[in-house]
């Protein structure tokens, strides 16, 4: 039998089988692969594309994460907090387009007012968006960065039951090369740890394509995200950004871009199989690569997609990365959207659902 076949037919795949699967590079191979994620996602999470308006609230920031483009020390961009009237509105709109959930974003700040306001805006969110085709409002995914337990609690208290944070590598070494000293690997796995005490639906996730990332390093992430039994993964490709201390990699990664977008669509498949019941997104990073990426890490496994929902004139500042797109066809037309899916794939663009990840009742 065909070696490929024979991996993908085991109960439980290793350390091994991970990075083969991952070294894969035949068209014929990887369709084989997909072939195997897609039979996993429809037997354990279904058909749906779960709908979260994506609103990057804020891109002030404290931290310095090599790769970001709305790190602290760039002065190039705008810095802005969005009002609540003007969050609420969007996650109105998200609501009224049939959207079941919403993801809060935004650059890092820890203090008391920050804190505050953000719970202020869940418990408004939550009050006006809760309807008969919503009966407890919008779903709300909180993607804020690293927080004291307690305020991780307020923000769970006041109606947030989903929050994102990505290990970035599970690497401890690649991490420091990603971060700045005061940022550490031990904070990280303690705040998912904080987190998911809490009873949060916890995601993490990684960057794919940084400098000198091997193969045995990605398949650590995948085998990481098993250990640490998150509920959802969201990861992508690197792409660069000028005003960060990582543009020295630009030319080399212009070369490599291709081969990145395969290997983030490959993650997305391996971590399906091995993972079987979780969330996974299939996040805005894939098409600043290809035109329609999104449509492919869907393809690929993923069940989870984010159409753009931030204010249209905040989006030119808040680029974590050179050439995000400005605008989103999907969230412009989440119907058109909608019959393309099923008419390509049979897939059902899931309405006014929170599309909670079945990995988390299933523990
Ligand atoms: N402050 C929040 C949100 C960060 S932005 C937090 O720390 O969780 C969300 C994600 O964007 C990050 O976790 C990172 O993985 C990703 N990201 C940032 N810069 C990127 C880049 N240049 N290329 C690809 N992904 C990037």
């Amino acid at each position: 039998m065909n070696p490929i076949i024979n991996i993908l037919n085991k109960d439980k795949l290793s350390k091994e089988d991970i990075v083969q699967l991952l070294s894969l590079t035949e068209k014929d191979e990887i369709e084989i692969i997909r072939q195997k994620a897609i039979e996993t996602m429809l037997q354990y999470t279904g058909d749906k594309i779960n709908l979260r308006g994506l609103i990057e609230f804020s891109n002030i920031c404290r931290c310095n994460c090599f790769y970001c483009g709305i790190r602290e020390n760039n002065e190039n961009i705008d810095r802005y907090i969005l009002s609540k009237a003007e969050i609420l509105q969007q996650a109105i709109l998200s609501a009224r387009l049939g959207f079941g959930s919403i993801v809060l974003q935004s650059g890092e700040m820890q203090n008391e007012r920050f804190a505050g306001f953000v719970a202020d805006i869940i418990r408004r969110i939550k009050n006006e968006t809760t309807s008969r085709k919503l009966p407890d409002g919008l779903g709300i995914t909180l993607c804020c960065g690293e927080q004291k337990e307690d305020v991780y609690q307020e923000w769970f208290d006041a109606g947030a039951h989903r929050y994102l944070l990505r290990i970035e590598s599970s690497n401890k070494e690649l991490f420091s090369k990603l971060h700045p000293d005061e940022q550490t690997y031990e904070s990280r796995i303690e705040s998912l740890k904080k987190l998911k005490n809490i009873g949060y639906q916890t995601g993490t996730g990684v960057i794919i394509g940084i400098p000198r990332q091997s193969l045995e390093q990605l398949t650590s992430d995948v085998l990481f995200f098993k250990n640490m039994d998150v509920d959802m993964i969201g990861m992508g490709p690197y792409i660069p950004h000028h005003d960060t201390p990582m543009d020295f990699y630009i030319e080399e990664w212009e070369q490599r871009k291709e081969e990145i977008f395969k290997m983030s669509l490959k993650m997305i498949a391996v971590t399906r199989i091995f993972l079987k019941d979780v969330n996974i997104a299939s996040t805005t990073a894939l098409e600043s690569i290809s035109q329609y990426g999104r449509e492919a890490g869907l393809q690929f496994g993923a069940n989870v997609l984010m159409p753009m929902m931030t204010p249209t004139n905040r989006r030119e500042s808040y680029k974590l990365y050179e050439n995000k797109k400005l605008e989103d066809y999907i969230s412009k037309d989440i119907h058109a959207f909608q019959i393309k899916m099923y008419d390509n794939y049979e897939r059902i663009v899931n309405f006014e659902d929170w599309g909670d990840a079945p990995h988390y009742f299933n523990k």
